[in-house]
């Protein structure tokens, strides 16, 4: 048995984090993590390099992705885990969903200038440096020109779903994101959980469900934003609808200080065994 501890959910600046992968694996590494999933938003971009780097810095590298979905109007993320990052229909279709983006990102810039911002497009792409480019980075450019004091505050102001600077981008069914990920040799699981909980833990059960029959396999229920009772919660959901449970900080490097890599805020603790369930239920499915 593999002793140590691991992180099953980090950005790198292939997405919205703010280390590059091979700056992302020193520094898991120098926190004494066993193993990390790359789980960038909408692209696999990051992953290569990452593996390069870990096996000379002997650290596990667990390939992944996070894609955003539509849940009824509301986002809803679905990791994919160990998937097959030569797989053609999973790339095609994540540069379809970057294309979504930068469809949406212009119009974000129109509308914080109407707010009276000047953002511009090459701003927030120079702050991405990677290939996708999400809210964070236009939040980071918003607050390096005073315009708010911090990304959490572009977000409650500006960016976040409802407010002013808002454009909804399009976005795959639960169903796609989760057939994409099957298909790709991948698993796919319910990320933080804990953004779809709502009021009532019934509907949250019969929304479980019928992910489940759309090929979810798991559930996100160690997150940095959970309380001891939410995650127990996502356990017990977990177990009584025979799904896995992962764990991970999102961590997103200085776009979101408040989650640190493998803590999430101080007191997350993802035991090696986590993973270990997640490559059994691998092994068995591609038996
Ligand atoms: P995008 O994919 O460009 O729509 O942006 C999604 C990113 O914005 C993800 O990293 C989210 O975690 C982050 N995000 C969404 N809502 C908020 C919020 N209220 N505060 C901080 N970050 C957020
Ligand atoms: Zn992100
Ligand atoms: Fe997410
Ligand atoms: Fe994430």
């Amino acid at each position: 048995m593999v002793e140590g501890l691991i992180d099953l959910h980090v950005h790198t600046t292939a997405s919205d984090g703010t280390l590059t992968p091979t700056e992302l694996v020193r520094y898991a590494k120098s926190k004494n993590l066993v193993a990390v999933a790359i789980t960038d938003h909408d692209t696999i971009e990051g992953i290569e390099e990452a593996i390069e780097i870990a096996h000379k810095e002997d650290l596990e590298i667990v390939p992944g992705v996070e894609i955003s979905v539509d849940y009824h109007k509301k986002e809803m993320h679905i990791l994919g885990y160990f998937i097959d990052i030569q797989d053609k229909v999973i790339n095609k279709t994540l540069s379809e969903l970057c294309n979504y983006r930068e469809q949406r990102n212009p119009k974000i810039v129109t509308k914080l200038k109407e707010l009276g911002m000047d953002v511009s497009m090459d701003e927030v792409i120079a702050k991405a440096g990677g290939s996708v480019v999400g809210r964070p980075h236009f939040a980071a450019v918003m607050v390096e020109k005073g315009y708010v004091s911090s990304i959490g505050e572009a977000f409650e102001k500006f960016l976040a779903a409802g407010k002013p600077a808002y454009v909804k981008k399009e976005k795959l069914s639960p169903e796609q994101g989760i057939g994409l990920i099957r298909n790709a040799g991948g698993i796919p699981v319910l990320a933080h959980p804990k953004y779809l909980l709502g009021e009532s833990h019934l509907l949250f059960e019969e929304m479980i469900k019928s992910l489940e029959r759309q090929g979810l396999q798991g559930i996100e229920a160690y997150y940095s934003t959970h309380s001891r009772e939410e995650t127990q919660f996502f356990v017990k959901i977990a177990q009584e609808k025979g799904l896995i449970i992962t764990g991970g900080t999102d961590f997103h490097g200085d776009n979101k200080p408040e989650f640190e890599i493998g803590i999430g805020h101080g007191d997350l603790r993802i035991p090696y065994s986590v993973l270990e369930e997640l490559k059994a239920l691998l092994k068995r499915q591609r038996k």
